[in-house]
Parts: structure tokens; C-alpha cells; sequence
């Protein structure tokens, strides 16, 4: 199952450097997830050829205009393409006025429908699921209300040892549930435990969007081994207090989060327009995390390996 992250945008909020503000696109299993929509983010995706038609649910962390401004744009240019699927936005309660008072995406007219979910703050819950994944909010600390996003693939199925189909001579109408977990019962009696009948399914993978926030180790345990987490590093160490001042965070806090709660690799991103050399941020966290890599605009990055 395909899993991958293409980088649209990373940069804090000025564009700068040619760099545009936050917005990126999840590709899991042929479905389109974006986070988060800067200004120039219908620009981007024309740029790296990334196709909008199946994006069908966009999530917005919260509405400094860097994460959002270029959310109305998108949603105008659907129906102007003539789209006709329904469209799932995620963010702030307030998001969808600020919509509203531009385009009437509730008019029957619009051509196409828009779902809003409006999103609470505070705790993590569970805001979208499919047959294969899952997407939980993920509280964060900033000078507004603010959501992180983190994407979890479900458990896959474990694979039954085919021996065993014929040795215990397993009713069908079991199997599916003994691939999830379930042990051999007939009439009510254990026949076989199930790791006798099974071998471990595929791995899951996962990935946290935590952009913005202030150094909080508290993310550790509700991102605990994600496969790829994103942290915004808007500071190099030297800017720690300008960094805790404006809610945001530095390279050696991202890394240590990521240290912290396992993470496969770390994806550094919205840089502040300070810097036009972006390599010592990487050069700086892999001090402390050296699976560390800079979310660059136009990179892809495989989620499942
Ligand atoms: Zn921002
Ligand atoms: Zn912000």
C-alpha cells in the first residue's frame, strides 16, 4: 500500500527565498490527504505535478494565515474545474466563516458539496477513518488554537500458515476474523491459539504533523514510534528564547521530540525567512537525532520503509 508525503510548501510565515508557506500532500493508497494550505498552494501542485482531483480531504492546523490563505483559492478553482466529489475540511470553528464570507461553498449552486469539521482543542481524537487508515488530532502548544494531524495506518491482517488451514480443517468463515486475532473456537471450545495458526501481517506506518508549537514533551507519548514525524523547527538553538517567546520551536527541540518519542525520522520545516541557507538546521538537529532531513518543497518522502 502506497504511503508518501510530498513537501508543497515549508516555510514560515512570509514566503521567502522563492519558499512558500506550510501546505503538503499525503498519498495513501491512491487517496490525496493535504495539510494545511498556504498561500501559492494551487501554484505548487501544478509545479510538482501532484493531481488534485482525488484530494478529497484537507486538514488546516489553525488560522495563522501562513497554514490556511491559500485554502479558498483551492476550494473555488474545484468547482470552476468542475468537480462533482464531496470535499471533507478539517480545522478551526472558525474557519468556516472566514470561508463563507468569500465563496457560498453551502449553496446548492456550488456544483460540488463541502463537509466542514470543525475541531476541538485541547485533547487527541479520532477525526477520520477509512477501511485502512486512521487520522487523530494532535494537541498543540501555540499562541492560538492549534491541531497537529497524525495518519496511522490500522493493524493488517497477519497471514494464516496455510498448514494449519488443513490440519485443524478451519471453517472459512473464520479465517478472516483468526487473520485479525481471533483464535480457533468451534462450539465454544479452544481449538487453537492464534499464534499457532498465524505469522505477523505487514507492518503499520505512520506520520505526525506538528507544526506550530513551542517546545512540548508532552508530544511524545500521543506521537509514541510514528514512523516519520514533521516538527516545525522555525529556529536555529541559538533563537531558544525568541523560539519559546513566539510559540514556536527550534532544531535541537524538534530533534529531542523526536528522540523522545522514537521516531523513525524527522522532518524539519517551517523555517524561518531569516535564513536562506536551510543546511545548518539539519546540521544542527542531527547533533541530537541524525535520522534528521529537511522538508524541502518538492521532496517526496516514502512513509512506508
Ligand atoms: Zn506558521
Ligand atoms: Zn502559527
Amino acid at each position: 500500500m502506497d504511503f508518501d508525503l510530498t513537501i508543497l510548501g515549508s516555510n514560515s510565515a512570509v514566503p521567502a527565498f522563492g519558499r512558500h508557506p506550510s501546505c503538503q500532500v499525503i498519498n495513501h493508497n491512491n487517496q490525496k490527504y493535504m495539510i494545511d494550505c498556504g498561500e501559492g498552494a494551487q501554484f505548487q501542485l501544478s509545479k510538482y505535478k501532484v493531481k488534485r482531483g482525488n484530494i478529497n480531504h484537507i486538514f488546516i492546523s489553525h488560522l495563522h494565515g501562513d497554514h490556511y490563505f491559500g485554502l479558498v483559492g483551492l476550494v473555488n478553482s474545484f468547482r470552476l474545474n468542475g468537480r462533482k466529489d464531496d470535499l471533507h475540511i478539517y480545522g478551526p470553528p472558525k474557519l468556516i466563516d472566514i470561508i463563507l464570507i468569500q465563496v457560498d461553498v453551502f449553496s446548492p449552486e456550488f456544483g460540488y458539496k463541502v463537509h466542514f469539521h470543525p475541531l476541538n482543542y485541547g485533547e487527541s481524537e479520532l477525526i477520520f477513518e477509512n477501511d485502512y487508515l486512521l487520522v487523530y488530532t494532535i494537541p498543540l502548544v501555540h499562541k492560538t488554537e492549534t491541531n497537529g494531524f497524525l495518519f496511522k495506518e490500522k493493524v493488517k491482517p497477519r497471514k494464516i500458515i496455510r498448514e494449519k488451514i488443513l490440519e485443524y480443517d478451519i471453517p472459512r468463515h473464520l479465517i478472516a476474523d483468526i487473520r485479525f486475532g481471533a483464535d480457533l473456537v468451534i462450539d465454544r471450545k479452544l481449538i487453537a491459539k492464534n499464534e499457532e495458526l498465524t505469522e505477523p501481517g505487514k507492518p503499520s506506518f505512520s506520520y505526525a504533523y506538528c507544526s506550530d508549537t513551542v517546545y512540548n514533551p508532552d508530544l511524545a507519548s500521543i506521537i509514541k514510534d510514528v514512523t516519520v514525524l514533521y516538527h516545525e523547527a522555525t529556529f536555529m538553538h541559538d533563537f531558544e528564547d525568541k523560539a519559546a517567546e513566539r510559540y514556536h520551536s527550534t532544531t535541537i527541540q524538534a530533534a529531542k521530540i523526536a528522540e523522545m518519542s522514537g521516531a523513525g525520522k524527522l522532518l524539519l520545516g517551517h523555517f524561518s525567512a531569516r535564513h536562506y541557507d536551510l543546511q545548518p538546521f539539519q546540521d544542527e538537529a542531527r547533533t541530537v537525532f541524525s535520522e534528521t532531513y529537511l522538508a524541502l518543497e518538492g521532496t517526496t518522502f516514502n512513509i512506508s520503509e
